[in-house]
Parts: C-alpha cells; sequence; structure tokens
C-alpha cells in the first residue's frame, strides 16, 4: 500500500522562508502564532464514529513509521523549549490505544514542566488509567460523547460502549483531572438527543461542548445540506434551557459559550464551519509518523521524524517546524466552490 492509499499526503522537501521576520515563535504570514500544539500518537480507535473513521478502521501505520515515546518526547521539547509552544495536546485516532501514554506524559512533564498538557480521548479504558495519567502529569482531558442514547451511540460509533465512556468520565474526574470537558459532534440523527446529553453534563458537573461536523469523514459522506449549523441546535437546546451569550474571553479559544439557566454553567458551540476562526486559529499539529500540520485542511506536511533520524540538532527541526507554520494558508475555505477535502481524515491527522 502506498502512502496516497493511506491518505497521507507527499511532504513537502523545501520551504520558502526568505520574507520570514527573525523570531524564535511559530509565526505564520498572516501574523499568527501557533501556541497550541495537537500531538497525534496513534492512527488505532477503540471506535468508529461514522463522521471520523471507515468501518473497517483506518490502515496501521508500519511500526517503524510511528513516532516512539523518546521521539514524541523530543520533538515536545523542541516546541515548548524552542519555538514559544504554550500547551500540548495529545489525540489520534484514540491515545489511550497506546500502552505507553503513561510514558509519553510523564516524558513530557518532565522536559515541559510548567506546560498543561490534555488529552482528547472517547475515554474507551480510561476508567482503569485515569489515576496512572494524573499522576504521570497530565493536566486535563476532553472527553467525546454524541449522545447519552444507548443504541443511538452504538450506531454512531459502530460500538455498543456507552457505559465504558460514562465510567470512563467518572473516573477522570475522581482521578482530579481538572476541567473534564465533554465534546460533542452535531449529527442530524442525535440532534434531539442534545437536551438530555446537556442535562446529562449539568448533573454530572462536565462542561459540555458542540462542534459542527468538518468535512474530515474518511468516508467523505460529509455535506453542508446535511450538516446541523450551530444556529439549529441552539434553537433546540432553547425548548429546554434558557441561554445567555457570553462574551468570548480569547479569541483564539473556538468556543462560544452560553450561561446555562443564568449559570453558573455553560454550554460551548465550535461552530468550525459556520463561523470560522481561523483567523484567530493558533494551532500547529504533529501526525502519528512525526510530520507538522499547519492547518487540518491542508495537505502539505514537512516531515519531522525524516530529520530526526537523520541527525538533525533541535535547532535544526525547530528551524523545520518555523518555516512549515510560515507557510500556512489563511483559512480552511470550506465554502469556497473549488474546496476539496484533505486526503487525511480526521482521525489520521489528529482532532
Ligand atoms: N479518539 C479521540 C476522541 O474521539 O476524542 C481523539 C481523536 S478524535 C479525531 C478528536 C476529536 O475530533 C473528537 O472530539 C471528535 O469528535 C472530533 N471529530 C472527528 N471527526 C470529526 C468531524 N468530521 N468533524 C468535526 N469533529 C470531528
Ligand atoms: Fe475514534 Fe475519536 Fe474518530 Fe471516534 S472521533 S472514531 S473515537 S478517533
Amino acid at each position: 500500500m502506498t502512502a496516497m492509499d493511506m491518505g497521507m499526503p507527499k511532504t513537502r522537501p523545501t520551504i520558502a522562508t526568505t520574507d520570514r521576520p527573525e523570531t524564535p515563535d511559530l509565526l505564520d504570514r498572516f501574523g499568527r502564532i501557533a501556541r497550541d500544539l495537537r500531538v497525534s500518537i496513534t492512527e488505532k480507535c477503540s471506535l468508529r464514529c461514522t463522521y471520523c473513521m471507515p468501518e473497517e478502521g483506518l490502515p496501521a501505520i508500519p511500526r517503524e513509521q510511528l513516532l516512539t515515546t523518546g521521539e514524541i518526547v523530543r520533538l515536545v521539547a523542541v516546541a515548548t523549549g524552542l519555538l514559544g509552544v504554550r500547551e500540548v495536546r495529545f489525540t489520534g485516532g484514540e491515545p489511550l490505544m497506546r500502552r505507553d501514554l503513561e510514558e509519553i506524559i510523564e516524558g513530557c512533564r518532565r522536559v515541559a514542566p510548567e506546560v498543561p498538557l490534555a488529552l482528547t480521548s472517547n475515554a474507551i479504558g480510561l476508567e482503569h488509567r485515569a489515576r496512572g495519567l494524573a499522576a504521570a502529569g497530565l493536566s486535563r482531558v476532553n472527553i467525546s460523547l454524541d449522545t447519552i442514547d444507548r443504541a443511538h451511540f452504538a450506531r454512531l460509533t459502530r460500538r455498543d460502549r456507552l457505559d465504558s465512556v460514562l465510567a470512563g468520565i467518572r473516573a477522570a474526574k475522581t482521578a482530579g483531572l481538572a476541567r473534564v470537558k465533554v465534546n460533542a459532534v452535531l449529527m442530524p440523527e442525535t440532534l434531539d438527543g442534545a437536551v438530555d446529553l446537556l442535562q446529562w453534563c449539568l448533573d454530572e458537573g462536565v462542561e459540555l461542548r458542540f462542534i459542527e461536523e468538518m468535512p474530515l469523514d474518511a468516508d467523505h459522506e460529509w455535506a453542508r445540506a446535511n450538516m446541523v449549523p450551530a444556529q439549529r441546535l441552539l434553537a433546540v437546546l432553547g425548548t429546554r434551557f434558557a441561554l445567555t451569550e457570553t462574551e468570548r474571553e480569547d479569541p483564539s479559544t473556538p468556543a462560544e459559550r452560553w450561561l446555562v439557566n443564568r449559570g453558573p454553567a455553560t454550554v460551548g458551540i465550535i461552530a468550525s464551519v459556520t463561523r470560522s476562526f481561523c483567523s484567530d486559529c493558533d494551532r500547529t499539529r504533529l501526525t502519528a509518523e512525526g510530520t507538522v500540520r499547519s492547518c487540518l485542511f491542508s495537505d502539505h506536511e514537512t516531515d519531522l521524524r525524516a530529520a530526526l533520524r537523520g541527525g538533525a540538532s533541535d535547532n535544526d527541526l525547530a528551524a523545520l517546524w518555523r518555516g512549515a507554520m510560515w507557510n500556512k494558508w489563511s483559512g480552511h475555505g470550506i465554502d469556497a466552490a473549488d474546496f476539496v477535502p484533505p486526503q487525511r481524515s480526521m482521525g489520521a491527522i489528529g482532532g
């Protein structure tokens, strides 16, 4: 199987950076600075969410192409030590599928003692690992849960594992992982259940954020006409809750937040499609194979793994990373007539 069959774009060997000002930060040509690093550590997953993965899962990344524990730690050290990255989030695929996740967290905590280390997870198996992850230095966790209706959950994820997710959420709270957040992707079939999901999150004391579905599904079935826009969700939530919009504290935070029944609880909406926040984007991404992606939707990737294994110094790696981000484009262009979804799906990039 070739890299293109697996949805992996070719990497860019040379990047023009002649007009880039001298600065250690991950600056791009539009003046944005990336401070938030997403590290995908695997393509494997215990679920098969229809808006993300194909039924059979993603093709396995050959072991030798996957970043090792030590390589991940080194790249996180470069990002936080030399490039001004201020938060690191591990994702995938499902990060809990890696048995060395605790070691990865521990290593990153050692090289970046002050930096928040977060996890995005479906929480399957978290029940048994939350305590160990917290002890290793994990700061917080975002858990994906789209519905609390068992039949809907099984249909959407193609696995009957709702109980395991709910147990994982409770274990994360018990382990003291701060600010457990629940992320839910909006789909037409789960829209009516959104009020029950919000009520469940209010009862559990976890913050819920809804995300508009993006054209990043492996099956390429996303269609603008079928997507549930934030506005429609707000109308549904309004049938049971009084919602008051709040001021956005930080423009690079993509969620718009509403107080629920006058607070203090809030619900967030990440309207990535209908209210794009590209102009405030502060993300940089590392794939499980060690390539830098400047945007979810851009197929241009810069290969750090080859450089790292070829003997590059930390400063060489940092220079490559800066070059990759300097060429970040202005926005995803989902609404453009010539929009083409990226070759990698969400699970192969790391959401
Ligand atoms: N497996 C973990 C999880 O589900 O949280 C981490 C990886 S998953 C790709 C990261 C996030 O991307 C999840 O919150 C998931 O709901 C979201 N996601 C996946 N496909 C998406 C899509 N097509 N549009 C919007 N969000 C998506
Ligand atoms: Fe797996 Fe997360 Fe994708 Fe669902 S969204 S299939 S849990 S990687």
